[in-house]
């Protein structure tokens, strides 16, 4: 499978993630070199735009994404 489009301008790996790089690792492999349809920060990309994605939202936060897509508050 394709590496996600996101992968190399990818705010949580270019920042949350810097001091995990073994849980990182994992984390792209699932999901950016894996299937990022799956990943909450491109659910979000895909419905609301680059700029609606949180920086500190981790690929696996879905619950979190489909509120934000929603517009309900998500913290
Ligand atoms: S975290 Fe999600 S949006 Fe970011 S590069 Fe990986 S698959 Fe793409």
């Amino acid at each position: 499978m394709a590496d996600c489009e996101l992968l190399k301008g990818c705010l949580f790996f270019n920042d949350q993630m810097a001091k995990m790089p073994a849980v990182a690792d994992m984390m792209k492999n699932a999901y950016c070199r894996g299937d990022n349809t799956k990943c909450a920060r491109y659910m979000v990309y895909q419905k609301l735009g680059r700029t609606a994605v949180p920086a500190d939202l981790p690929p696996n936060d879905v619950g979190r994404a489909v509120k934000l897509i929603s517009g309900e508050p998500a913290v």
